[in-house]
């Protein structure tokens, strides 16, 4: 029963929801003389500290008032916007996480919301100015410096004359020069939504100002911008996003984070003469303040950024685009696990701002919602100036095997020797990480496993070490099988991409040789230079990975080759194909962007799977009509619900009791199907054992509701961790 409300005893409470996962916001109280607007950033006592969170709304009147704590401040940042925090419900609600954790999402810079830090700057005395030619020539230096331009910093001062900073410092002590204190506040270049674009194709047109006028609109509206590769998208968007600016609006682009590259920042420079802010992990502490703030109060008016982006305080957003909108990294798995494709559909829903979902290949999720009438859908169906797009056809590894212990089947090290020939360039595609994804033992049979997960250790020959992919243990090889003891029988199988670039060494000693992951090209400046010596043509043979299959535009590359084109079609999860068919597409899409024709050769053990037929035979929309209907007959998304439920702990003993319990509750109702528990394919992670539910319901279900009920009655021991994922992408 609900606590009767307690007198009013004239004390003016609010709800505060604070940054931790917590199940509901907590009333405070306000002292005299304070004045507290809805998302005012507060700072709070939580048991014996003190915290900052955010005024959500009018007080419960639920706690009696000598328990009730009074705010201690409020901080001077810019209260958080209506709809921002409806959108922090929203995405907690849907997601069924604590709405504090979504909140603590949108606060990623906490020093962003104290008071501004100062500085202090110096300008001339006059004393000074009448003493002029009487000082050293060092202090003339100092003035001269401060002459027509601004007040400045001590260090900033001390480099432009020349001079060391203890110059300076003398002359302010001896009131040469006056200080001052002035806010630190970083200025961000402006990008130019009147300079001129490109000459635009009459469809690169029409589909460019059917999006100016959804953004001139200021309502919500859902496109699909379907074209492609090379079609124009990203010169479409920017009319949109000129078409924004020239109305004041902010505008957020969305990217994969291993397409946020410096090439797509250039193109934006070239285009706007000015880069917009970007958004992403790699950001200093400094950035991420001076970013949030100026987001906050309208002074950068383009972000670009990955997932996290999606939670800024924007105040006056008017455009969303999400490139690549198929693609999984937007998908986030651990913490608060939501997809920023789909949320950001939520956030420009709440903002009255259209949204654009632009694809080469769109995600079937996409699809249906266009031809459900709840996205609007625009085509580009041509490269632009005319371009073919890369010939692709398959190379059937059961007519045509490599020889034992390669990789490369001989009609692919043919189309190798004449692309090397006429001065071409190669990309290798390979997504698998280091040397080989397995080591035995020869003389036991032993695979070498991570301790703490089932999984294989990932020999990565250049680092000398053995790595798990899922946990990051990793250990130095050893020379004796902790199993049966042999001595120097350990045996790599199977290829990764250190093991490809050494067979291509071998084929081709001549030329020049790279790998493009994420192992040998650890930040982000590293991968643009490998891009630009790409470019270049420093490079003849690029290996790489899924990110080199991304957003990258090499001229000179004519020849792509997939090195497994099955390794994806056997994990059988739900978008196994669907997932293939994107990720070679575009790879095979890597070829032949300039006047040079190209080729994608896919090495395959199954031609005949309808995702080689239709990669071979250039058949998107066969292929999506096919994996629609499949899915249909399985009631499966986009036509049906899912959510999975990941029970885990280090003792499976506990584990499996409450996955008895949450069993035995499971909701029996026409629509709704429970499948599990059973053990997870990835049953050991980081020492935790780990069992799946998945709920399975007709698109007419509201699950959160169902979840919420389901899951409410059954109780977890303090060992035991329950993951909810509605949408799952992953089901390991
Ligand atoms: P997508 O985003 O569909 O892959 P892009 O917008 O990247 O396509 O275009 C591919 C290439 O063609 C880019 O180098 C782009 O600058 C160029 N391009 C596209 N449309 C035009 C145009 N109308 N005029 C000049 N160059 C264009
Ligand atoms: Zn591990």
């Amino acid at each position: 029963m609900r606590p009767a409300p307690v007198e009013n005893t004239g004390v003016r409470t609010v709800r505060v929801l604070l940054p931790l996962p917590l199940a509901d916001a907590y009333d405070y109280s306000v002292p005299e003389g304070f004045e507290v607007a809805p998302g005012a950033f507060v700072v709070v006592p939580l048991g014996k500290r003190e915290t900052v969170g955010v005024v959500w709304g009018e007080g419960t009147g639920e706690v009696a008032s000598q328990k009730l704590r009074d705010i201690v401040d409020i901080l001077s940042a810019l209260p958080m916007a209506d709809p921002l925090r409806r959108f922090v419900d929203w995405v907690a609600a849907y997601t069924l996480t604590p709405p504090g954790a979504v909140l603590r999402m949108t606060m990623s810079s906490l020093s962003a919301l104290e008071a501004p830090k100062t500085e202090m700057v110096y300008r001339p005395a006059q004393i000074a100015t009448d003493a002029k030619t009487k000082l050293t020539a060092a202090r003339q230096r100092v003035l001269e410096a401060l002459q027509d331009g601004p007040a400045m910093p001590v260090a900033e001062l001390a480099h432009l004359a020349g001079v060391g900073p203890s110059v300076v410092k003398t002359m302010v002590a001896a009131g040469l020069l006056e200080g001052m204190e002035r806010r630190v506040r970083r200025t961000f270049p402006q990008p130019d939504g009147q300079r001129e674009g490109p000459a635009l194709s009459e469809e690169q047109k029409y589909a460019a100002d059917a999006l100016i006028e959804k953004v001139r609109a200021h309502r919500f509206s859902a496109t699909l911008l379907d074209g492609v590769p090379g079609s124009g998208k990203t010169e479409v968007y920017f009319e949109a996003i000129a078409a924004a600016l020239a109305e004041g609006r902010q505008v957020l682009v969305l990217l994969p984070e291993i397409a946020l590259t410096a090439q797509w920042l250039r193109r934006f420079e070239d285009r706007f003469g000015a880069v917009p802010a970007s958004w992403h992990s790699g950001l200093t502490s400094l950035e991420r303040r001076e970013t949030w703030r100026a987001i906050a109060d309208g002074r950068v008016k383009v972000v670009v950024g990955a997932r996290s982006a999606l939670f800024l305080p924007f105040s006056a957003l008017g455009l969303i685009v999400i490139d690549e909108e198929h693609d999984s990294s937007f998908k986030q798995e651990d913490g608060v696990t939501y997809n920023a494709r789909d949320m950001a559909v939520v956030r420009a829903r709440l903002v009255s701002a259209p949204i654009v979902l632009a694809s080469a290949t769109p995600s079937l999720e996409s699809v249906t919602n266009v031809t459900a009438g709840r996205y609007g859908a625009l085509h580009l169906p041509a490269r632009h100036g005319g371009q073919q797009l890369a010939t692709l056809s398959a190379v059937d590894l059961r007519k045509n095997p490599p020889t034992r212990g390669r990789w490369l089947s001989p009609p692919v090290v043919e189309a190798m020797k004449q692309t090397l020939a006429a001065g071409e360039q190669i990309l290798l595609f390979l997504n698998r990480r280091g040397y080989a994804p397995i080591t035995l033992c020869r003389a036991c049979g032993h695979g070498l496993e991570c301790p703490q997960c089932s999984a294989w250790l990932v020999e990565h020959r250049f680092r000398r070490t053995l790595v798990c992919h899922h946990c990051g243990y990793s250990e130095p090889p050893a020379l004796a099988c902790k199993h049966c003891g042999a001595h120097d029988q350990f045996v790599a199988c199977g290829p990764g991409v250190e093991r490809l670039a050494e067979e291509a060494h071998a084929l081709f000693a001549e030329s020049r040789l790279e790998l493009f992951t994420s192992d040998t090209l650890i930040s982000r400046d590293e991968a643009t230079a490998a891009v630009e010596r790409m470019i270049a043509g420093e490079i003849d043979i690029l290996i790489g990975t899924q990110m080199a299959a991304k957003g990258h535009h090499f001229p000179n590359l004519t020849l792509v080759v997939v090195v497994d084109a099955d390794l994806g079609l056997n994990g059988g999860d739900l978008r196994a194909a669907e997932r293939t068919f994107q990720l070679l597409y575009q790879v095979a899409g890597r070829a032949g962007r300039a006047d040079r024709p190209g080729r994608a050769l896919v090495q395959t053990h199954m031609p005949e799977h309808p995702v080689m037929q239709a990669l071979v035979a250039n058949d998107r929309d066969r292929f999506v009509a096919a994996e629609l209907a499949d899915r249909g007959t399985a009631g499966m998304p986009p036509y049906g619900r899912l959510a999975s439920l990941i029970v885990s702990g280090p003792d499976p003993a506990a584990v499996d009791n409450v996955c008895a319990a949450i069993a035995r509750r499971a909701p029996h109702q026409t629509g709704v199907t429970v499948l599990g528990p059973s053990t997870a394919p990835l049953a050991l992670l980081r020492g935790r054992h780990r069992r799946r539910f998945l709920l399975k319901t007709g698109r007419d279900v509201a699950v959160q509701p169902l979840l919420h009920a389901w899951l409410a009655q059954v109780g977890l021991p303090g060992s035991v961790r329950l993951q909810i994922d509605v949408d799952p992408y992953s089901f390991l």
